[in-house]
C-alpha cells in the first residue's frame, strides 16, 4: 500500500526525523495560512513538482485562487481531497535518501544520492550509493553517507537510525525521502516522503488507517434497483459471489472486494455505503479468509449493527483465518453464520419474499 506524502511524514516524524510544519486544506476547511506556504497537491504519485502539484504561495491574496486550482488539478490522473500546506524552507542543498527491500538479495538497500529533487531513476549512477543495511552496520554506513552528503556524522547518524527504525517498524517496503532538504541553517528536513507498506503485515498494524485502506476503491455500484448488497474478499470470490447471487434469481447492487488489509474500519465504511442503495433488503457476506481475518469481519459485522439501526438482514458465510473467534463472537451477539453461499441465498430470497 502506497501512503500519501502527509500520512508517510507522519510515520517519520514519529521516528524523530524533522518534516516541516504543515496543516492538511480540505475543500470544505481552508485554515488560515501564513505565506510564504508550500501548496502540494496529496495525490498517489511523485513528479507533482513538473506537473503543477507543487506550488509556494507568497501572497494572501493567491491563497483561495491556488487552492481551488489544485484540488481541479489533475495529476497524472489523480486528483487530491487534501492538500498540504507547509511553510517554505529556505533551502541550502537538496539530497537524495532511501531504504527499500531488494527482492533478489533479500535484504534492506540503502540508496543515496547527492543531487536530491529530481527521481533516483534520472541520476547519474556514478556518484550513487548503493548498498545493503543492517542494524548492525548502520554506523558504518552512516560514515559512507557522510561522505557522499558531505555532512558532520552527528547529523547522519540519527538521521540514518531513524529512517532505518521507521522503515521496520512500519513494515515498509520502500521509505524514500527526496529531497531530503539541507538548510541554509545547516539543519536536515524531510521535504518530500514517499512510503510503500507490506500489505501482508496489516494483521499486526490496527493504527494502519491510511487514504488507500477505505474499501471505497474496491467498491463497483451495479444496479441500483439490485436487493441484495455483497461483501467478499479477493476479486475471483467477489465476482463469483455477484454471479450466484444475480442465478438465484435476485439482483446484486453491487460488487465489493474488502481486500488483505481490511480492517474493521474500511469492512465498516463497506457497510455505509451500501446503504445508499435505497433497493437493497439484505446483504450477503462471503468471506474466505487468508490474509483477512475473519475476527475483523465478525467485529465490523458487530459494530454496524449497533451503528446502522435501518440494516438489513445479514446472511454471512465465512471460512479461513480465524474462523472459530469470528464465530463466538457473533454467536455472543446472537448473530448466526450458515455454512455455504448457497444457503445464504436461499435464506436472503426466502427474507424478501416473505
Ligand atoms: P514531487 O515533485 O512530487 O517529488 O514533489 P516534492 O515535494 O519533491 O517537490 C518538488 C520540488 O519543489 C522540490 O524538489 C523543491 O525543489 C521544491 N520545493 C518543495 N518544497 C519546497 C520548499 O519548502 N521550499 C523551496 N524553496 N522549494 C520547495
Ligand atoms: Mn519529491
Amino acid at each position: 500500500m502506497k501512503l500519501l506524502e502527509h500520512e508517510a511524514k507522519q510515520l517519520l516524524n514519529q521516528a524523530g526525523i524533522s518534516i516541516p510544519s504543515a496543516v492538511l486544506v480540505t475543500k470544505t476547511d481552508l485554515p488560515e495560512l501564513a505565506v510564504p506556504v508550500v501548496l502540494k497537491s496529496q495525490v498517489q504519485t511523485g513528479g507533482r513538482g513538473k506537473l503543477g502539484g507543487v506550488v509556494i504561495v507568497d501572497s494572501k491574496e493567491e491563497l483561495t485562487s491556488m487552492v481551488n486550482a489544485l484540488f481541479t488539478r489533475e495529476i497524472k490522473g489523480f486528483l487530491p481531497k487534501i492538500i498540504l500546506a507547509e511553510e517554505r524552507i529556505d533551502i541550502q542543498r537538496e539530497l537524495y535518501l532511501s531504504l527499500y527491500i531488494d527482492r533478489e538479495t533479500k535484504s534492506i538497500h540503502l540508496l543515496a544520492h547527492p543531487n536530491g529533487g529530481i527521481a533516483i531513476e534520472e541520476q547519474d549512477t556514478a556518484q550513487l550509493l548503493n548498498t545493503e543495511i543492517t542494524s548492525t552496520s548502520l554506523i558504518q554506513q552512516s560514515k559512507k553517507l557522510t561522505d557522499l552528503f558531505k555532512l558532520p556524522t552527528h547529523l547522519i547518524e540519527p538521521l540514518l537510525t531513524h529512517l532505518f527504525n521507521a522503515f521496520i517498524k512500519n513494515d515498509a517496503t520502500l521509505l524514500e525521502i527526496n529531497p531530503l532538504i539541507v538548510t541554509k541553517a545547516d539543519t536536515l528536513i524531510a521535504g518530500d516522503c514517499k512510503m510503500e507498506l507490506d500489505d501482508t503485515a496489516a494483521f499486526r498494524h490496527p493504527d494502519w488507517q491510511f487514504e488507500e485502506t477505505t474499501a471505497s476503491s474496491n467498491f463497483v455500484p451495479l444496479d441500483t434497483s439490485g436487493n441484495i448488497g455483497s461483501i467478499a474478499n479477493g476479486a475471483g470470490l467477489a465476482m463469483a459471489t455477484v454471479d450466484a447471487i444475480n442465478a438465484g434469481g435476485l439482483k446484486a447492487a453491487n460488487f465489493l472486494d474488502i481486500g488483505g488489509g481490511a480492517n474493521t474500519n474500511s469492512i465498516l465504511a463497506a457497510f455505509s455505503r451500501l446503504m445508499s442503495f435505497p433497493g437493497i433488503q439484505a446483504i450477503v457476506i462471503n468471506i474466505f479468509a487468508g490474509i483477512t481475518r475473519c475476527d475483523e469481519v465478525a467485529k465490523a459485522i458487530i459494530e454496524a449493527k449497533r451503528q446502522i439501526p435501518t440494516l438489513p438482514p445479514l446472511y454471512i458465510r465465512l471460512a479461513g483465518t480465524n474462523f472459530e473467534e469470528a464465530v463466538s463472537l457473533l454467536n455472543a451477539e446472537g448473530i448466526s453464520t450458515l455454512a455455504t453461499l448457497e444457503e445464504c441465498l436461499t435464506s436472503a430470497k426466502k427474507s424478501i419474499h416473505e
